[in-house]
């Protein structure tokens, strides 16, 4: 009940979904608690209506010379002005459209320059940790403190070749713990050693401001339904060069400036130099559209001010969890990190996936549980090793078994495997 309650402080930003009822177990029904932000946010009202708005305007991009693509082709580039204003952007940097931030970091791992390293914390999501390919890739410890990551870093970075590329992805606000990274320094450390960094700010952008120049890092990837705006979009936004001189991800249509038949019989093909290289196909204006109107609706509501409601809601859900002597808080940093509303635990004696299946059907609270595309550091913090086989989600058991996930069995030497995460945000 405790985890359900709303702040006082301020009034949240209208989401759809607010009054959905659903059906509890116990008989009746209840108003759905959505604290799941952190999978998918539901969508802003604003969103929707604005979307709803733009709707029957609907036009192909790029490719037709009716009023309705031409003017869907200028609220898709304005689209790109407005999210290269919200990350606070460099001037020369390219703001390319994808599905979501997996998509975006494979688009960079795609357009990695010859012989790069990576070098990426074990702790990262697996967007962050699995799309490299090739690469030589460094896996650095967990770190247990913001500043043992800095140093983490600068000792892995100044054992390398200094004169060959190097990347560093680091994500901006953990999606287990919830907790910010010291992204800045990392920036500079990577800097200092002559490495790029790219910001997963999956988790970040929709509970903060990211500005790309006050971080100084070279991109950063979000996806659109994090950012209260599920329809299909994502954005990968920072320099241009590996991006221009790589070949396109998606080689197609609208990523070619001119193809020609060449005397042999081959074809020889010119790409664009701009996002569009990257964006071949017809592209998801609703998405890119979506993502724009979230980033205004952001704006003008303030971070300052979502911060400020989100602090006491973080401090409101710790406070209840704490009361509960079963309860135990993931953390890396500690208590008094700072932390994004993302808040994942165990509670003793109890399989995590079943307590979240009873929040949902005794309470209507619809909450996450499992390894959260992040296993080796769900590892990390319960000590324990979980089960590979449930992938994103909980383990599972083998055919005929029945799951011993998170209740003290033999396996797991009494430890839970996998947790359970709260998640939410601005519209809670
Ligand atoms: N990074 C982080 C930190 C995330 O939390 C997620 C989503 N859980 C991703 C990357 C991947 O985002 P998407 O599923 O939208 O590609």
């Amino acid at each position: 009940d405790r985890i359900a309650e709303r702040a006082v402080c301020a009034e949240p930003l209208p989401v759809l979904g607010r009054d959905v009822t659903v059906p509890l177990v116990t008989g009746g029904e209840v108003t759905y608690a959505a604290l799941d932000y952190a999978a998918s946010a539901p969508a802003l009202q604003r969103v929707w209506d604005d979307v709803a708005a733009y709707a029957p305007y609907y036009g192909s991009v790029h490719r037709g010379a009716g009023y309705l693509s031409q003017l869907s082709t200028d609220l898709f580039e304005q689209s790109r002005a407005t999210v290269a204003e919200f990350l606070d952007c460099r001037p020369a940097d390219q703001v390319v459209f994808t599905r979501s931030t997996t998509d975006s970091l494979n688009l960079l791992a795609a357009v990695l320059p010859a012989g790069c390293e990576v070098f990426v914390f074990e702790t990262e999501h697996h967007a962050s940790l699995l799309p490299w390919g090739d690469a030589r890739v460094t896996y650095l410890d967990a770190p247990r403190t913001p500043d043992e990551a800095v140093a983490t870093l600068e000792r892995a970075l100044a054992a390398r070749d200094p004169y060959g590329p190097a990347l560093v992805c680091v994500t901006g606000a953990s999606n287990v713990t919830g907790e910010l990274w010291p992204v800045r320094e990392l920036a500079a450390a990577a800097h200092a050693h002559g490495a790029r960094i790219v910001l997963d700010a999956a988790q970040l952008a929709p509970h903060h401001r990211v500005s790309v120049r006050e971080l100084d890092v070279d991109w950063v990837a979000f996806s659109g339904h994090k950012l209260y705006a599920p329809f299909g979009s994502g954005v990968l936004a920072g320099r241009a060069d590996w991006l221009q001189e790589a070949q396109p991800y998606l080689a197609g249509g609208g990523a070619s400036r001119k193809v020609a038949r060449r005397e042999d019989g081959g074809v020889d093909v010119e790409w664009h130099t701009t996002a569009a290289r990257h964006e071949a196909g017809s592209p998801n204006v609703i998405g890119v559209y979506s993502i724009a109107s979230a980033c205004r609706a952001l704006t003008e509501a303030g971070f300052e001010n979502l911060v400020e409601r989100e602090r006491h809601l973080i401090a409101k859900v710790r406070e209840g969890l704490a009361e509960v002597p079963a309860v135990r808080v993931l953390s890396l940093f500690g208590d008094d990190a700072p932390r994004v509303g993302v808040i994942s635990f165990v509670v003793d004696g109890w399989n995590s996936s079943h307590f979240a299946a009873a929040l949902s059907a005794e309470y209507g609270i619809g909450v996450r549980d499992g390894l959260f595309c992040a296993h080796p550091l769900v590892r990390t913090l319960l000590g324990g090793e979980p089960h590979a086989e449930g992938e994103c989600g909980a383990p599972e058991a083998a055919p005929g078994e029945r799951s011993e996930v998170g209740v003290p069995s033999a396996e797991g030497g009494g430890r839970s495997l996998n947790a359970i995460r709260v998640s939410f945000g601005a519209g809670t």
